[in-house]
């Protein structure tokens, strides 16, 4: 039921993706509800599909967004940290945002300064709010180092695939924190991965994927696929 989730309004959207089982949480419903695709992607926003949105980058399909905020969503707590690596068009860092509330923080990093610089005028459409109160901040830097500064955070989101486990990110988690990333290069696993202790991480493997590579920007900006 994946992909048969299209919607004539955002609402229909997400009403369709909990119909299908995709949506789960009534949390997740609320942030989903509350973020408007449309201000992220203009043309046809409530279908169930990827989209391009310019540097070889896509905004994932809506049933994508709401698998990874379900995973995430026992993490994503009032108050909660939380990392959006390869933050794109910026609408997963705005539901993050939303989940975390008032207390809580939402950092995206994007490696092309044209897609910060668009998400963050996506934001400001209908949530300057959360820009404005410092509660999501989208950055412009290589996302396979994470983001110390704000770092340890309860959850972290990668929205490309690594070729192999990021250990650097791993690093960045609290001890009971996780992380979900994409990981592979032909096949790729959606993995997640709790930080249990100092020393230890459980990883479960959650579907099968397709995501852009989370690689340098001369490579991303070559690749013709
Ligand atoms: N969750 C985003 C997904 C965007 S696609 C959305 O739905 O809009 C993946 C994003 O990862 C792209 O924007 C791409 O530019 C970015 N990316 C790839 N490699 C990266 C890296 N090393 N550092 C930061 N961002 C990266």
């Amino acid at each position: 039921m994946a992909w048969r989730s299209h919607g004539k309004t955002n609402l229909e959207l997400v009403n369709n993706l909990e119909k299908n089982g995709i949506i789960k949480s009534a949390r997740v419903k609320q942030a989903m509800t509350s973020i408007d695709r449309a201000d992220f992607i203009s043309i046809s926003p409530y279908d169930d599909r990827p989209q391009g949105i310019s540097c070889n980058a896509t905004i994932s399909a809506p049933h994508m967004h709401a698998e990874a905020l379900e995973a995430l969503e026992p993490k994503l707590n009032e108050n909660a940290k939380v990392l959006d690596v390869g933050s794109g068009s910026g609408y997963l860092t705005a539901c993050f945002a939303k989940m975390v509330g008032v207390g809580g923080k939402a950092v995206g990093i994007e490696h092309m300064g044209e897609l910060v610089k668009k998400s963050i005028e996506n934001i400001r459409k209908s949530n300057s709010d959360l820009l404005d109160s410092g509660r999501l901040e989208i950055y412009e830097g290589d996302g396979r180092r994470g983001f110390l500064p704000e770092s340890p955070y309860d959850a972290i989101h990668v929205g490309a695939a690594a070729p192999t486990l990021p250990t650097e990110l791993i690093r960045q988690l609290k001890v009971g924190g996780r992380i979900i990333v994409p990981v592979g290069t032909t096949s790729q696993e959606f993995l997640q991965i709790d930080r249990i202790s100092e020393t230890e991480t459980k990883m479960t493997k959650l579907l099968d994927v397709i995501y852009v590579p989370l690689t340098d920007k001369t490579y991303q900006l070559n690749r013709f696929d």
